[in-house]
């Protein structure tokens, strides 16, 4: 089995100030060596720009950085462009996602699902792009079914996807039952866990709703019992975010993707705890 590949996930900044704070950040979190950072990509086309420069922002530092991507909303021709200039760039990691419609723009645009994207990235670019995508070991809140989830995330696979990396979870169960079902199904791409650290229990309940990841109910409980005391939510969070890590790499978790929310404290200590 290889060494477990560890990432980080930033959202473009939208300040100078935002900018500013997510350098310290980097520079924090480089000392850990990952293998890539990664910066998102806002559905519709929202940060192309803010996406790109801190990508290059980050290799030119010296380090491996991929965009997201994001089809719904876009054109093939708008997609190609993007593509062409992150190839021009140099870039040849991305991850590849549908995206969400924003509220107020109508138009779905020439990609429905991100299956398509992956496909099209491969007609246009060959093998130039390592290409990860998103999986959802609680499966997607859209899904038809988790049959439908599974079957159409085997799709996205076999259009020529080479990772993935999952949603959010506070589960280990779930993901481990998610790797087995397609695995069964014929994927064999490694499937990354994507690490959210507990830092604010209300913003994090908010969240978890829309995007479908379930907070268990001893959790949400006992982060709901330390009311406004902060200082605990984050201690018990770090402690559970943990064990969940360590967990998911003691039982063959190929890696870890951490959100960071483009703050370096919480994902440090989780990660000098774990000893990587
Ligand atoms: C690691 C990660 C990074 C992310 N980064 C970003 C980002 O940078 N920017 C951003 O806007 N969003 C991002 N997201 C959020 C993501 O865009 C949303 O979760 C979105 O709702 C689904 O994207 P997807 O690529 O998984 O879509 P898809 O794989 O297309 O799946 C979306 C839904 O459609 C269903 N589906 C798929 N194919 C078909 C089909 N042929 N027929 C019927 N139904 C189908 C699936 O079952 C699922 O319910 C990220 C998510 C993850 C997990």
């Amino acid at each position: 089995m290889s060494a477990p590949t560890f990432s980080f996930e930033f959202f473009p900044p939208k300040t100078p100030e935002g900018a500013e704070k997510l350098r310290v950040t980097r520079r924090q979190l480089a000392q850990f060596k990952p293998e890539f950072f990664s910066v998102t990509f806002g559905a519709g086309g929202t940060t192309q720009e803010g996406t790109l420069n801190a990508v290059l922002e980050i290799r030119q530092e010296g380090f491996a950085a991929a965009p997201h991507l994001s089809c719904i909303g876009s054109s093939r021709a708008n997609i190609a462009e993007i593509l062409q200039r992150y190839r021009d760039h140099g870039i040849r990691h991305i991850v590849a996602l549908r995206g969400d419609i924003p509220s107020g723009m109508g138009d779905v645009g020439e990609f429905r699902y991100a299956n398509e994207l992956v496909a099209f990235i491969r007609e246009t670019h060959g093998d130039w792009f390592h290409i990860e995508v998103a999986a959802y070991p609680e499966y997607h809140p859209q899904a038809q079914s988790a049959e439908a989830d599974l079957r159409n995330f085997v799709n996205k696979v076999n259009a020529g996807a080479n990772s993935a990396i999952t949603q959010y979870f506070f589960n280990a169960d779930a993901y481990f039952h998610f790797v087995d079902a397609v695995q069964a199904r014929g994927v064999n791409i490694p499937i990354v866990p994507g690490i959210m650290p507990i830092q604010n229990f209300n913003q994090l309940a908010r969240f978890s709703d829309m995007c479908g990841a379930e907070i268990p109910r001893w959790l949400k409980l006992r982060l709901a019992s330390f009311g406004d005391d902060s200082a605990s939510i984050r201690a018990f969070g770090l402690d559970f975010v943990t064990e969940l890590s360590d967990r998911l790499l003691q039982n063959g978790a190929p890696g870890l993707h951490f959100y960071t929310l483009n703050a370096a404290g919480a994902v440090s200590t989780v990660w000098q705890r774990l000893g990587l």
